[in-house]
């Protein structure tokens, strides 16, 4: 929003309230009430389609910083989701008769597997939501070589990552494979942690995120690789991110535990 385009009565808040008679505070939740209704009717400038569920519209904004073209407004999918969904059907990722979990399961993406697979496990260490296991991903106690398929987005920078992914490819069957993804920057050849890091304000400020503990780097493939899994990747390009909305260059990861 440019200075031009502020709504009447939103004007700098003045730390004394003289003339306004409302108190500073006041003021900024008034800022931040025009703010939030604006971003809530902001639609992306052109028409996307929803791979999961159809839709074809304007996405909505999501994130912050705001992502102006990320939401879709029928099913609420981001665009890692339409991602995953546009993998998963090209690759035919899932069959019936898998026995497959999901860590900290999107309701998103839920009806995508479970529609197709033999049993559809989840798993989170909350116990807010309901769960098949509510366990850590760092230590699972869940039974080695069992799973068939494994998804996994978005959790990776929230834990131990070496244990973690450990885990997973001890409870992979063999042959098994695992999607992965997480924020990556690609022009850091290393994974960004910090020790002196130990705030929850100083992790949004660090990592983006008040429970995330690293911002990976390119690395993040050596880091997949290191329990022994082989790598495979599937990224944004046109003409997908046009049509359904990607993350440009966004990279999903396929762990193959050896058969
Ligand atoms: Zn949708």
């Amino acid at each position: 929003m440019t200075d031009g385009d502020a709504p009447h009565g939103t004007g700098p808040a003045r730390k004394g309230t003289a003339g306004s008679g409302v108190p500073a505070g006041g003021m900024a939740k008034q800022a931040q009430r025009q703010i939030d209704k604006f971003l809530a009717s902001a639609r992306g400038l052109h028409p996307r389609f929803c791979p999961i569920c159809g839709a074809r519209a304007k996405f909505a904004v999501f994130g912050h910083p705001p992502r102006f073209d990320a939401r879709c407004t029928q099913c609420g999918s981001l665009e890692r989701h339409r991602l995953f969904a546009l993998f998963v059907e090209r690759n035919e990722f899932f069959k019936p008769g898998q026995v497959v979990l999901h860590f900290a399961p999107e309701r998103q993406l839920t009806p995508l597997i479970q529609s197709v697979v033999g049993t559809y496990e989840t798993a989170d260490l909350s116990t807010r939501k309901p769960m098949t296991h509510h366990t850590n991903i760092e230590a699972t106690g869940l039974p080695s070589d069992h799973y068939d398929r494994i998804i996994c987005n978005h959790v990776l920078e929230h834990v131990d990552d070496k244990k973690a992914l450990s885990e997973i490819f001890r409870i992979l069957k063999p042959g098994g494979k695992a999607i992965l993804s997480s924020p990556v920057v690609e022009g850091w050849a290393q994974t960004y942690e910090n020790p002196d890091v130990r705030t929850p304000a100083e992790r949004v400020v660090h990592f983006g995120q008040a429970d995330h503990v690293r911002f990976y780097g390119r690395d993040i493939r050596d880091r997949i690789k290191a329990p022994g899994f082989t790598l495979a990747e599937f990224t944004a390009v046109e003409p997908d991110v046009l049509v359904y909305g990607l993350n440009r260059g966004e990279t999903m990861f396929i762990a193959t535990k050896p058969a």
